[in-house]
């Protein structure tokens, strides 16, 4: 079915790497875009990365550029801190009514930092998965879009306070802002809404949450990056030392049947590319890499030949059974090794799970137009011109580049169905 002739708006949900670039995309093809996204700037996990595979350059460059052109884009409604909260009507005549929550700091923000440097409440930074803590009010990363605070009203002591009031030179807080509902008419809808981390806590016998030196791999990703918990360092949460040996554990959770039966599809390359990290601070560090196969598809296959030209880093076939820490923070990872049949039991410093990606849950939307979830939770497209598309990982587990192609994509058929 098409669109109703006229040139409507098309709603992105999901403000990743995906949603901005159907945003961009489709305003640059002359359409009028609302984007929202839950989080109070751009940008979604790749926003969270030190580096990207398989070129290893910071995640800035390839956002950076998309930002840009979404800047500049006269067409596109950015609204942060919001989410869908109903989709009603059909292909062609959507209404969506959007709750976005007070930001606290209006568009007069500088980012000048004086209404963090008085705010006396700390709070743990979910940028950082709370390894750090930032102020009530708070950027929630330097080069963050838009570049403006934003403020905690779960834990602001509101008027009670005030002090950023008084600090603010240009008017920009606001401490009585509400919740505002937004209601929006389009044509399509696309759901970018990309995916969330496994929670690794849920893994028994993998020690996370219980073992401090057991990280997930997003925690490394952190760690890594300069503007990290660490300031870039890799070290031992335990007690800040280096690294002289480190176990990556693929498929924590992924390709089991008490967890994710599906594969997660990048974490083979994300811990061969953390291993990487690993080797530039520590050239001596011995690396363990616990596998059931590595998964390297296309071009990326490079990336994996390459790594095995680390005389240090030796690759485990077996699934990692349990993982115990001593009384020093050391751990001991056990293994059957499926090549030589034999039980691996491996001393390491640090160990990272490469936790998988499961969709992101936000709240329940009505979905037809030919989307659906499938068994695993991702969205599947049932008629490939219904009116809703998916694009990114909110569709599977993939890689920046497969997102950015697939957003592209999508925003063809989006607006081919939309009459253009
Ligand atoms: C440890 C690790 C390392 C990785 N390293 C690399 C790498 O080096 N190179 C590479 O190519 N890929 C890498 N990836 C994969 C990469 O993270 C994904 O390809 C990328 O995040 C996909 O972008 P996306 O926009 O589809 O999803 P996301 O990045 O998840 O973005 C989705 C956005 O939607 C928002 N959202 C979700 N639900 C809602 C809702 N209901 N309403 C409003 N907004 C919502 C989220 O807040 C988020 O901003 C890595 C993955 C992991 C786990």
């Amino acid at each position: 079915m098409s669109g109703n002739g006229r040139k409507g708006k098309i709603l992105v949900i999901g403000g990743g790497i995906s949603g901005i670039t159907a945003a961009v995309e489709a305003s640059e093809a002359g359409r009028e875009v609302v984007l929202v996204e839950r989080n109070p700037y751009l940008g979604g996990h790749v926003a969270q990365m030190n580096q990207y595979f398989p070129k290893l350059c910071p995640p800035s460059c390839g956002l950076e550029l998309n930002v840009r052109r979404f800047k500049t884009s006269p067409r596109i409604r950015c609204l942060t801190l919001a989410e869908v909260e109903s989709i009603s009507g059909g292909p062609g005549n959507y209404h969506a009514v959007i709750r976005r929550n007070p930001r606290f700091v209006n568009d007069k923000c500088t980012a000048c930092g004086a209404c963090a440097d008085v705010c006396p409440v700390e709070r743990p930074d979910a940028y950082n998965f709370g390894m750090s803590s930032t102020k009530a009010a708070y950027l929630p990363y330097d080069m963050a879009y838009p570049l403006q605070f934003a403020i905690d009203g779960s834990v602001c002591r509101g008027s009670e306070c005030g002090e950023c009031v008084s600090a603010c030179a240009y008017g920009a807080i606001e401490l009585d802002m509400k919740p505002e509902t937004v209601e929006v008419d389009v044509q399509a809808v696309i759901w970018a809404t990309g995916w969330d981390p496994f929670d690794a806590g849920k893994i028994a016998g993998l020690g996370f949450g219980v073992h401090p030196n057991v990280v997930t791999n997003m925690m490394m990703e952190r760690f890594a990056a300069v503007d990290g918990p660490t300031g870039g360092k890799i070290q031992r949460p335990s007690d800040q030392k280096g690294i002289e040996s480190v176990a990556f554990v693929q498929c924590a959770g992924s390709r089991d049947e008490n967890y994710l039966k599906h594969c997660s599809g990048v974490c083979c390359l994300a811990s061969l590319k953390q291993a990487r990290y690993v080797r530039e601070q520590y050239p001596d560090a011995e690396v363990y890499v616990f596998y059931i196969d590595i998964r390297a598809p296309g071009r990326l296959e490079d990336f994996f030949v390459a790594s095995q030209q680390d005389s240090k880093l030796r690759l485990v076939k077996g699934k990692v059974a349990k993982i115990t820490e001593d009384a020093a923070g050391d751990l001991e990872v056990v293994a059957e090794d499926t090549l030589s049949g034999q039980q691996v039991k491996q001393k390491v410093n640090l160990v990272v799970l490469a936790t998988g990606l499961v969709p992101a849950n936000g709240r329940p939307v009505q979905m037809d137009g030919g989307l659906q979830k499938d068994e695993h939770g991702f969205m599947t497209v049932t008629q490939p011109m219904g009116g809703m598309f998916a694009a990114g990982c909110a569709k599977r587990p993939t890689d920046v580049a497969t997102s950015v192609r697939d957003a592209t994509g999508v925003v063809a058929k989006a607006l081919h169905f939309c009459g253009e």
